[in-house]
């Protein structure tokens, strides 16, 4: 049983990764299933209502996403009680690339057994403003997230270039919110607003520029172009998404420096995205596998820098972040990852170290604003014969 505790204790239900016997109840799908269990879909979503399922998508190049397998199971699971699933993202390469990639990653009606959809149209148009904090004022909702009341937010923990981590909350905070909306321009409330701050323009020096050409190629708008043997950015095209920044290897684009206000953008991202779903309708499970050093929209994969950890659920996204945050620091760097010799741990996970940031500091920020407790209790659930 799980014991009593103090209301700003968070409980997450924990599975891990390990398969210590021949026997299906130590699968992965599995343990998976009895976190579902635990979550208990009944009790928070209705017969009858669209549950929205929000996950990343990946991108050409990147194979190293949430198993469909284990999608399936939870789409399978809200179908049970009869709610009615459809899975979604935010545009974030164009839509009807996005979709294409989706399908070959393996998340189509076919694999999962229910819609797969660009959350904000396939042009990206569709989103509504809400309010935000004092950084954003406003934040743009995909309408398909903004209509439905509930939610079950499948995470992949991984680096990320911006943020140091990326888990449940940046999967909300910034999957939720859409770059751009019909008659409106990434600063009126999109996420380049979120990742630029303050600023208009990310710093360009072209005197380093070695015409590689991959931001080209990585721009999903076709806002770079090389002419007179020079890029050119076409700043009205441009969503501020940053993943050109990303892959310039040679310092000609750089992203803007983070500070406490980018931490604090973020959450106040997240609360926006929140404040349109009823409370007790957002449930989380994050994957702790293949955690590779970028996050899933970049066009690689990189090998995981610590060994697959297992599954956490519950209904707090900063608790799951905290405690994934705790797990990747409590573990053994791989050999041959990026993280290969670095000295891991809870204060300085390897992938604060990777990208350089201090992933906390926005958990930090959403904590104030009411978003989740840093605190946490684990019910450990990896074995059948246990009754936690
Ligand atoms: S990625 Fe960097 S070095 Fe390569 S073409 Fe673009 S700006 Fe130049
Ligand atoms: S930030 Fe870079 S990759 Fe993103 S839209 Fe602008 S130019 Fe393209």
């Amino acid at each position: 049983m799980t014991k009593r505790i103090s209301p700003q204790t968070s409980t997450l239900y924990f599975a891990n990764a390990k398969a210590t016997r021949f026997d299906y109840k130590a699968s992965l799908a599995a343990k998976l299933d009895r976190i579902i269990e635990r979550l208990e879909f009944a009790k928070h979503f209705e017969k009858g209502e669209l549950v929205a399922v929000k996950m990343h998508l990946g991108n050409p190049g990147s194979h190293r996403t949430i198993p469909p397998v284990l999608v399936k199971r939870v789409v399978d699971a809200i179908k049970k009680i009869g709610a009615k699933p459809f899975v979604a993202d935010s545009v974030r390469l164009p839509g009807y690339l996005y979709l294409e990639t989706a399908n070959e990653n393996g998340y189509n009606e076919q694999t999962l057994g229910c819609p797969v959809i660009m959350a904000d149209g396939i042009f990206g148009n569709d989103s509504v403003e809400v309010k935000a904090g004092r950084h954003l004022k406003t934040a743009l909702i995909p309408s398909a997230f903004y209509d439905v009341k509930s939610m079950v937010v499948l995470t992949h923990a991984t680096g990320h270039a911006a943020y140091g981590f990326g888990g449940a909350m940046k999967n909300i905070a910034m999957g939720l919110i859409g770059h751009h909306c019909r008659g409106s321009s990434w600063e009126d409330g999109g996420r380049g607003l979120m990742h630029m701050v303050g600023g208009r323009k990310f710093d360009v020096q072209l005197e380093n520029c070695e015409l590689c050409g991959q931001c080209v190629e990585i721009c999903p708008l076709g806002a770079i172009n090389v002419a007179d043997e020079r890029i050119e950015i076409d700043w009205n095209k441009c969503w501020r998404c940053l993943r050109c920044t990303r892959v310039c290897q040679f310092g000609a684009l750089l992203s803007p420096k983070v500070s406490d206000d980018f931490y604090e953008a973020q959450a106040e991202g997240a609360k926006a995205a929140m404040s349109t779903f009823e409370s007790g309708k957002v449930l989380h499970i994050s994957f702790l596998l293949n955690l590779q050093p970028e996050c899933d929209c970049m066009p690689m994969s990189g090998i995981p820098v610590v060994s697959d950890i297992g599954l956490l659920g519950g209904q707090d996204m900063i608790a799951i972040d905290w405690a994934t945050l705790d797990m990747v620091g409590d573990s053994q760097p791989n050999s041959g990852s990026q993280a290969e010799g670095m000295k891991n741990s809870r204060e300085k996970t390897v992938f604060c170290q990777i990208n350089n940031r201090n992933s906390r500091r926005t958990l930090e920020f959403a904590e104030k604003m009411g978003l989740g407790s840093t605190k946490y209790e684990i019910v450990d659930i990896s074995d059948p014969e246990k009754n936690n």
